[in-house]
């Protein structure tokens, strides 16, 4: 990842950033480009620290990848958000020490993507995270959040859990834990313990 930031001395322009971190890979699908990027505040995207990026490219190796993979058909994933500067993170109203930031007061937290899967549905994704011969692929997995408003799956590796937790965003900042088995079986969860119901697609 020395590369990434010596190509990027002397380079100017957020523009010029955005150019060559579009073609920067983190892992076989993911880039330097998503992992940084803000459709809402584009302004305020920085390229990170190498440490930050070195933590990137190990959550796209190690949770990422066998997710598209293992959960996701095989089919890309869009992310709606996964490295958040701290100014990004304030201004999109994340809370203040949000996985999202990577780093907070120099503690390492984890990293964390808000992903929307476009070969399954985010209740597939779910159900199939919460399987335990796919966990064991990703043992670094902490916390697992579906937004059935929003349409996306919040995971992350905050390392201050010490193991992996399920949840059902309801509302803003209102959130219900699931148990593992609630998970796995995320539409009859919905259905059956939030009375919403909902297809389980593809
Ligand atoms: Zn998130």
């Amino acid at each position: 990842m020395n590369r990434l930031n010596n190509d990027l001395a002397g380079i100017p322009g957020v523009r010029d950033h955005y150019r060559y971190l579009a073609g920067a890979q983190l892992s076989k699908h993911f880039t330097a480009y998503e992992f940084v990027d803000s459709t809402r505040y584009p302004e305020l995207v920085v390229v990170p620290p190498p440490e930050v990026i070195r933590q990137g490219a190990d959550f796209a190796n190690d949770i990422l990848e066998p997710y598209r993979e293992l959960c996701c058909a095989a089919k890309p994933v869009k992310i709606n958000s996964w490295y958040r500067n701290h100014v990004l993170n304030a201004r999109v109203g994340g809370v203040e020490n949000s996985v999202h930031q990577i780093y907070y007061n120099d503690v390492f937290l984890g990293v964390a993507a808000d992903t929307v899967p476009s070969g399954v549905s985010i209740y597939t994704a779910m159900s199939r995270l919460a399987d335990p011969k796919i966990m064991a692929r990703m043992p670094q997995l902490r916390t697992v959040i579906i937004y059935p408003k929003n349409g996306f799956i919040h995971i992350d590796t905050a390392v201050q859990r010490d193991n992996v937790v399920f949840m059902v965003s309801m509302a803003k900042g209102k959130y219900e834990y699931i148990s593992q088995d609630e998970a796995r079986d995320i539409v009859n969860t919905m259905k059956n313990r939030f009375k919403i119901n909902v297809s389980g697609g593809h």
